[in-house]
């Protein structure tokens, strides 16, 4: 497979220059790994947005739309097991940016000396010494802070979702098979984010949740995966930068029963990465919020008079790695005939682009759009 070239550096500086990604608080000498879209940026977000939003949610009759907040009661957190990593010692690799247990029976050696070998890439000496660890932001709901309980920034959208499953279920009389579709900002407090916009301490998620009956997931787990691809190539992907990876038995979660992500060519020594994941996640999630709050999470199948925990496949998309795979893939150095300087282009998909035609006066400087250049 022909290596695509790095551009990522060069996007990153154009990004700023036609103001597309600027970095957060530049003036202040930036923060880390967090980033703002600029007037041509928020523009393509927001369309990779439409697109997602109008073939998940309008497009179809099986799945609803939802908004939740940020904020939710701590349980949750417990219940998805996001909590538990305050308590348990991490070790992570500097070289495949895997995170394990400190306990974990795989690794050999003692983790932060030369000779620990690291079980997902198999590299020596790269795994960190172990240490209390939680991806998670933590802040405070109440006026004292003292008095206060701790809330989290969420960690991703899914939650969100599987605590709101029976009243969307039953506001909409949705029958299983159905999904709830929501977008939204998560936060990770990631011990190694980088790669400009690809791995950022806040981002935007785009994730579905379709609850089936168990027994069919595994159909409705290949229908989504089909999907999903056929999506990322009509927003005018190369079919050729993207590609399967299925979760071996190390990279799947516990829970898991099957697992795929689309990784796309960031080109360089980025190369192929995730930008959605596609999982088959049994009955965990809602099995847990059940144990967790004590309410039953049910699904009542009335024609067959049976009560049933639906299984959940999800796929979940980042806004903001899609946006940078939609950049790396648009752009392009052009020679001109005549012209010593080459020039640079974004090739966007119509759909995406953030501007979809220019009319420029012949006087560049008065600078703006005379009244009947102006469509309405
Ligand atoms: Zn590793």
């Amino acid at each position: 497979m022909p290596n695509q070239p790095d551009v990522l550096e060069k996007l990153v500086s154009l990004c700023k220059r036609r103001g597309f990604i600027f970095q957060s608080s530049e003036i202040y000498g930036g923060a880390g790994s967090v980033w703002d879209y600029g007037p041509l940026g928020v523009e393509l977000k927001k369309n990779v947005k439409d697109r997602w939003w109008h073939a998940m949610v309008r497009a179809r009759d099986d799945i609803e739309g939802l908004d939740a907040a940020i904020l939710m009661h701590p349980r949750v957190w417990e219940a998805s097991g996001h909590v538990a990593g305050f308590t348990d010692p991490l070790v992570d690799c500097r070289n495949c940016k895997k995170r394990f247990r400190a306990d974990d029976p795989k690794i050999k050696g003692v983790p932060g000396t030369p000779e620990a070998q690291c079980p997902a890439c198999g590299m020596k000496g790269t795994l960190s010494e172990a240490r209390l660890f939680n991806l998670m932001f933590k802040t405070f709901m109440g006026p004292v802070e003292e008095s206060a309980s701790v809330v989290y920034l969420r960690p991703e959208t899914a939650q969100g979702i599987y605590v709101n499953f029976l009243n969307v279920q039953q506001s909409t009389r949705q029958k299983v098979p159905f999904g709830i579709a929501q977008i939204g900002k998560a936060f990770r407090n990631e011990i190694t984010p980088g790669n400009f916009i690809f791995r950022t301490r806040e981002f935007e998620q785009m994730e579905m949740q379709f609850f089936v009956e168990p027994g069919t997931d595994m159909h409705w787990f290949e229908y989504w995966k089909e999907q999903r691809m056929n999506w990322h190539k009509d927003l005018g992907l190369d079919p050729s930068r993207l590609l399967f990876h299925q979760h071996t038995k190390e990279e799947l979660a516990h829970y898991a029963r099957a697992a795929f992500d689309v990784q796309f060519d960031f080109g360089g020594t980025l190369g192929f990465q995730e930008i959605e994941g596609v999982h088959n996640r049994g009955d965990f999630d809602l099995s847990r919020h059940q144990e967790y709050s004590g309410k039953k999470l049910e699904y009542f199948d009335q024609p067959n008079n049976r009560r049933y925990v639906p299984y959940v496949v999800e796929t979940s998309v980042g806004a903001d790695r899609t946006t940078l795979a939609v950049l790396v893939n648009a752009y392009k150095e052009e020679t001109v005939a005549g012209e010593e300087e080459g020039r640079t282009v974004l090739a966007i998909h119509p759909s995406l682009a953030p501007i979809k035609a220019g009319v420029f006066g012949m006087q560049r400087t008065i600078g703006r759009l005379l009244p009947n250049q102006r469509s309405s």
